[in-house]
């Protein structure tokens, strides 16, 4: 929007909109690589309550593009000593990832990859060979050709990570508003000046970055950011058998499983049991004003219902679950922000000066935050990016003019 708004702000240098994991890790970063700027972080609710708050909490370095890697790579170096930075834990807890295949091809993938993992850094990856999985992991009774199996890899708590990182901010001089919903942008001599906020007061700012995460395209109806609702499970306490340090463990790219708090296990999987079709879709708009957490009917906690879908399929390789009676004490549901390439945009819009997009992490928004907040601070600050290749990787162009992205990424869950 332009011309008469109501009372205006003091003016910031950067307004970023939204208090996720990605708005909180680029504010905080930024205010580290240049105090002198006036920051402010603007969230519609509280910090961290999009998708960030449900996620899966998984990170891996396991990836097949170089760009993703490096950014895990950068990315857990940061939440190793994040105590230090934010003066709180984010509950990292290293139960390792193994990625079990049973297709010769699929494994040999995996395995050109781990080439590329161990050449980015990451010591600990490693081929496993059938015979090696079943002796090392015993619960994989399905026979599987092999596997990749990291250590390090493992999850966390992605609601900590983000609340960290914006008081790590706060204490650097941002402005941390929640509360604080954007309505439009403001636009004053041919480019983006400022925002206008729900209360009707405007925010001048000479950048505005959105990290809004599956809701960008409200303000941004340019960037190809599509919602996608996915579900998690969580299984009551399991009794006959020590699930705490289960690892993530994912069948053939497809269903995943690992251990939750401890004495439950927690699972997903990223297709719907069917697509929506007529009337059905035509109510899903795919881009709900207000976040719809509904568990919709399909995806519950009764007997016929997905989670057990994707249970029985894991089942193939992993049998207690069967034998143990796994049940779902809980199913939830959040946004993924998806790009048609699977991966983040952090670019300036296009004809749009002013207007800086950070968002569309597309499934891999926690594990990748710290690396994203930083390369954020570079493009503000008109830095070269601290990660080799992630401006070209993570540009927008390419995405509207409908071209491929360099390095694509095909690990992706
Ligand atoms: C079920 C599920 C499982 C997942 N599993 C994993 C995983 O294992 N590992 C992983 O790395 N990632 C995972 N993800 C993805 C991860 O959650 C996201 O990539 C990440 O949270 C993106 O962070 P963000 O800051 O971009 O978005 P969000 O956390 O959604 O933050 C965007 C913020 O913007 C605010 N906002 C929006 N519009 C406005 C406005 N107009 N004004 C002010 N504020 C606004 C919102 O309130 C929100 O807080 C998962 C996601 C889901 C849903």
């Amino acid at each position: 929007m332009s011309g008469a708004h109501g009372a205006r702000r003091e003016p910031v240098d950067v307004a970023i909109v939204g208090g996720g994991v990605i708005g909180a890790a680029s504010a905080y970063h930024l205010a580290l690589a240049a105090p002198h700027l006036r920051v402010a972080l603007l969230e519609q609710d509280h910090v961290g309550s999009g998708s960030t708050a449900r996620s899966f909490a998984a990170y891996r370095k396991q990836f097949r593009s170089r760009v993703h890697v490096l950014s895990s790579v950068v990315s857990q170096r940061e939440l190793e000593r994040f105590e230090a930075l934010a003066g709180a834990d984010v509950g990292l807890r290293q139960i390792g990832y193994l990625f079990l295949y049973r297709d010769e091809d699929a494994l040999a993938q995996a395995a050109g990859a781990v080439a590329l993992q161990r050449d980015c850094g990451v010591d600990d990856v490693e081929v496993l060979t059938g015979a090696e999985v079943a002796r090392r992991f015993p619960f994989v009774d399905g026979g599987v050709r092999g596997a990749t199996w990291c250590p390090s890899d493992g999850y966390l708590d992605p609601w900590g990570m983000a609340v960290g990182y914006a008081e790590a901010a706060r204490r650097q001089g941002v402005d941390v508003r929640v509360g604080a919903r954007v309505a439009d942008l403001v636009h004053e001599g041919g480019r983006v000046a400022g925002v206008l906020l729900a209360d009707g007061t405007v925010q001048p700012a000479a950048q505005v970055v959105l990290a809004t995460g599956a809701w960008t395209r409200r303000l941004a109806p340019v960037v190809p950011i599509t919602p996608v609702k996915r579900y998690v499970y969580t299984s009551p306490r399991i009794r006959g058998r020590d699930v705490s340090a289960f690892p993530m463990t994912v069948l053939d790219l497809g269903p995943y499983v690992r251990s939750e708090a401890r004495e439950s296990l927690a699972w997903g999987f990223d297709e719907r049991p069917t697509e929506p079709t007529g009337a059905e879709a035509a109510a899903r708009p795919g881009l709900p004003d207000e976040p719809d957490y509904a568990v919709e009917p399909g995806f519950g906690r009764d007997h016929d219902e997905y989670g057990y879908e994707i249970l029985l399929r894991l089942s193939e390789a992993i049998g207690f679950f069967l034998e143990e009676e796994v049940g779902i004490a809980d199913a939830a549901c959040g946004y993924y922000e998806v790009t048609p390439d699977h991966r983040v945009v952090i670019d300036h819009v296009p004809d749009r000066p002013g207007l800086v997009v950070a968002a569309g992490a597309s499934g891999h928004g926690i594990m990748h935050a710290p690396a994203y907040g930083m390369l954020v601070a570079d493009l503000l600050l008109d830095r070269p990016a601290r990660i080799e290749g992630a401006r070209e990787a993570y540009a927008l162009g390419p995405l509207l003019r409908g071209e491929a992205r360099p390095d694509p990424e095909t690990m992706i869950i």
